[in-house]
């Protein structure tokens, strides 16, 4: 599968290095877990998650006698993916809201601007009419992108000069979005991450101003990560929490690194919802996730 293609690296650490680990193993002796452990923590998965891990592991592990060597792997996946599942849980869009409303935020170059074209690739493919919102109004080369995006794919975007203010841009897109009947509205907004405090109070900013046209919106806020940046992912998802309401996590990059163990330790630390992952940068390599799918494509 192309989930399976796109773990890349990630897989190589977790299929051949746990797999030869444990295959053929009976019981789980100390060097044995010691060994887990520092493949774990190699791929990102960070210490809490890797101790949940271990720990369910051992705690399984306890319970049955172990027939044959495959019996622990079997018990390895079950526990995997018993921590992934809270997070999974599909973006489903709700027809009703008119528009449905999906504000992606994320610090510059995580993948933001790629994510938002898949998505609406996808979304169009679904049936859906999609607009574009060019909040981030910080970077020209933004807005064209997106622009140059929309032209191409003949989706509307919604953009004023560099400079102008994301709020207002987007307070106009959701307007026109009502107007034109548009069934999802996705809104870019800024990235840069040296000047923190003032890209929060912009977002809060933005949240204030869409709720004045609809209440309700926005309906998905969705944290772009990059999955290369490792722990990074950690400390901006906890800032981004604290000026919006995350409702999903669209985790790029995972095709390019090792690190992609970042996922259990976000399911550890937030349960917020990992709506997508991209494999790649291709349309095609935005999938969505699901928990088993993922471990498999990692032990297999
Ligand atoms: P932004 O600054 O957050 O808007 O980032 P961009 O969308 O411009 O992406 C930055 C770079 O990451 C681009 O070269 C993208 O092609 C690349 N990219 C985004 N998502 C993925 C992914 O899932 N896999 C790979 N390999 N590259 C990606």
């Amino acid at each position: 599968s192309r989930v399976k293609a796109g773990l890349g690296k990630t897989r190589v650490q977790f299929s051949g290095g746990i797999a030869a680990l444990l295959l053929g193993r009976k019981t789980l002796d100390d060097d044995t877990l010691e060994a887990l452990e520092t493949l774990l923590l190699s791929s990102d998965v960070g210490i809490d998650a890797t101790q949940t891990i271990l720990a369910n592991l051992v705690e399984r592990a306890s319970r049955k006698t172990l027939k044959d060597g495959d019996a622990l792997m079997q018990l390895l996946r079950e526990t995997l993916i018993d921590l992934l599942t809270p997070i999974q849980a599909p973006l489903v869009i709700d027809q009703s809201k008119g528009p449905y409303v999906i504000l992606v935020v994320g610090v510059n170059g995580v993948g933001k601007t790629t994510t938002i074209g898949k998505m609406t690739q996808r979304f169009q493919q679904e049936g859906h009419t999609v607009m574009l919102a060019a909040g981030d109004t910080f970077r020209a080369a933004a807005v064209e992108q997106l622009q140059a995006w929309g032209e191409r794919h003949q989706v509307p975007v919604i953009a004023q000069h560099t400079g102008a203010d994301c709020a207002s841009v987007i307070f106009d897109a959701v307007q026109a979005a009502k107007s034109r009947k548009v069934d999802i509205l996705i809104a870019d907004t800024a990235g840069r991450l040296h000047n923190k405090a003032h890209l929060m109070t912009e977002l809060e900013k933005v949240l204030r101003v869409m709720k004045k046209i609809d209440d309700s919106a926005p309906h998905e806020v969705l944290l772009v990560l990059d999955a290369g940046t490792g722990q990074n992912a950690i400390s901006q998802t906890e800032a981004f929490t604290k000026s919006a309401p995350l409702t999903g996590i669209a985790l790029t990059k995972l095709d390019g690194t090792a690190r992609g163990g970042i996922i259990f330790a976000l399911a550890k630390r937030f349960a917020i919802p990992v709506r997508f992952i991209g494999v790649g940068e291709q349309a095609a390599d935005l999938n969505r996730f699901n928990a088993a799918e993922f471990v498999d494509a990692l032990l297999d």
